[in-house]
């Protein structure tokens, strides 16, 4: 099994920080990651965290989503909203499953929750490999953050106490979510380049391109071949 961390962007109540790392802990996890919160430290981050203390005193804050995730080999969006372009998407029990089966210890899993009234905005959910949601009443689906946070760590844990399957041995390591992002820029670049994508107008292009290459794991030297041959597109296209 992976590692996973938990990111929360842009949390606006502390309650929810401290209410997180106690779902966490109780769950085995410990690593929480907070994008731009509008207020920790706080008081009452350490009140609701109860004997979670240490989560919340270990806790990483980032100004940007993509710097959170950028050690991450798989990026989950928690969402009970559909997508206008559908991403690949799981329920929370078959997401912890799918890390429990696929992914070795040494890998890095980022399960991101969204800000309490408004969620993750698209280029946020786009920035995932894919998207996990919370079964949840057709009426009203949308969970208390923090609540969101324990339904996917108890899944994740129920799953953890399973025998470990054989670890997956692939010959390459996986690509990082950083290494990705690098990629997208090199390829939309060139895309600009030979005149296939025009900024102006996108249109959808790179983001099923994003969709595309998100959901095929690649590893590092599959993206350094991708990288390869945008560098030599580049250089012919020079040449004239
Ligand atoms: N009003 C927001 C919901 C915010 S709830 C919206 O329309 O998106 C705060 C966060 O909890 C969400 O961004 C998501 O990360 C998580 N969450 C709540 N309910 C969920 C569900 N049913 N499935 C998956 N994630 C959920």
């Amino acid at each position: 099994m992976c590692e996973v961390q938990i990111v929360l962007v842009e949390p606006s109540h502390p309650g929810n920080i401290g209410g997180a790392a106690r779902a966490m802990k109780t769950m085995g996890l410990s690593k929480l990651v907070l994008v731009k919160p509008k207020r920790f430290p706080d008081p009452q981050a350490d009140w609701r965290a109860a004997g979670a203390l240490d989560v919340v005193e270990s806790t990483v804050v980032f100004n940007t989503l993509e710097a959170a995730l950028a050690p991450s080999v798989l990026t989950a969006a928690t969402s009970a909203r559909s997508r206008h372009i559908p991403w690949p998407v799981m329920n929370s029990a078959e997401f912890a499953e799918h890390v429990h089966k696929e992914y070795s210890s040494t890998d890095i899993v980022s399960v991101v929750f969204g800000r309490e009234d408004s969620g993750l905005t698209n280029d946020e959910l786009n920035l995932c490999n894919m998207q996990v949601q919370i079964p949840s009443s057709s009426n009203y689906g949308s969970l208390n953050l923090a609540m969101a946070v324990q339904v996917v760590a108890y899944d994740l844990f129920r799953v953890r106490s399973q025998a470990s399957p054989t670890e997956n041995a692939w010959d390459r390591p996986l690509a990082t979510h950083q290494e990705l992002g690098s990629f997208f820029a090199h390829l939309e670049s060139v895309l600009t380049e030979i005149d296939f994508y025009d900024p102006e107008n996108p249109r959808e292009a790179m983001t099923r391109l994003r969709r595309l290459f998100s959901r095929t794991d690649l590893d590092q030297t599959e993206v350094q071949i991708l990288r390869g041959i945008l560098s030599h597109i580049e250089k012919a296209t020079h040449k004239n």
